[in-house]
């Protein structure tokens, strides 16, 4: 489709885009970078084109939505993603996140709750060159066959930091996730400094989709 395509028009706005980060306080070079890359627009839906590079939230489908590029470089930033490092991402969605991880570097393992945007997004992602391991499953169990992980993003509002995810962070892994039981959210980070010692900072407050408990 000749609108999907990566035109001057969308890597103008996309430096646009990046401008405004920088005038929201966002100096993480690499993350802006990465920003830079990622072709937003191909993972929305085509009503939402013209406004793929605002920063705001769009629905993806399932009731779900892709988060804010504002959020989605905070939560990159927090990260602190060295090359090569192994990421467990909960909450695929359409994978503009995953994508914007691997523009980073790592190595991303991503599980999605929804069988659609699995089966979706999977398909999807090889397609623009971006390559992730995806999982059908639930993102409260984490992925313990493949732990430990250097850092993990959750990007589903969860009432409590999960306690599989906890045990698959090698020590000096950071777990950033949205924690609150309403609409609204408290970005969480945690530290996991020694192997029973987790430091905790909060940072501002969002608005995230719930994470999903075992639906059937
Ligand atoms: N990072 C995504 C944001 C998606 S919104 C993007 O850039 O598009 C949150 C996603 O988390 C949704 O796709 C939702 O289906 C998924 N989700 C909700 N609960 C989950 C769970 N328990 N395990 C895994 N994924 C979950």
């Amino acid at each position: 489709m000749m609108d999907r395509a990566d035109t001057f028009l969308h890597k103008g706005k996309r430096k646009k885009l990046v401008e405004l980060l920088r005038q929201k306080g966002f100096t993480n070079e690499k993350v802006l970078a990465a920003i830079e890359k990622v072709p937003r627009h191909a993972f929305l839906d085509s009503a939402f084109l013209n406004f793929a590079y605002d920063d705001e939230a769009f629905p993806i489908g399932e009731g779900q939505t892709i988060s804010h590029p504002s959020t989605v470089a905070m939560q990159t930033d927090i990260l602190q993603i060295k090359k090569g490092e192994k990421v467990l991402e909960i909450g695929t969605g359409c994978g503009y996140q995953t994508a914007v991880l691997l523009e980073m570097g790592a190595r991303v393992f991503s599980i999605e709750r929804q069988q659609k945007l699995y089966e979706k997004t999977k398909v999807f992602l090889p397609k623009l060159g971006y390559s992730a391991r995806f999982f059908y499953g639930d993102g409260y169990k984490g992925l313990p066959q493949h732990a430990p992980f250097s850092k993990i993003i959750v990007t589903a509002g969860a009432p409590y930091p999960p306690d599989d995810l906890l045990k698959q962070l090698e020590i000096g892994g950071i777990l950033v996730i949205p924690i609150g039981k309403g609409a609204e959210q408290t970005m969480n980070v945690i530290t996991r400094k020694e192997e029973q010692i987790f430091d905790r900072t909060e940072l501002g407050t969002f608005k995230f989709v719930p994470m999903i408990k075992d639906k059937a």
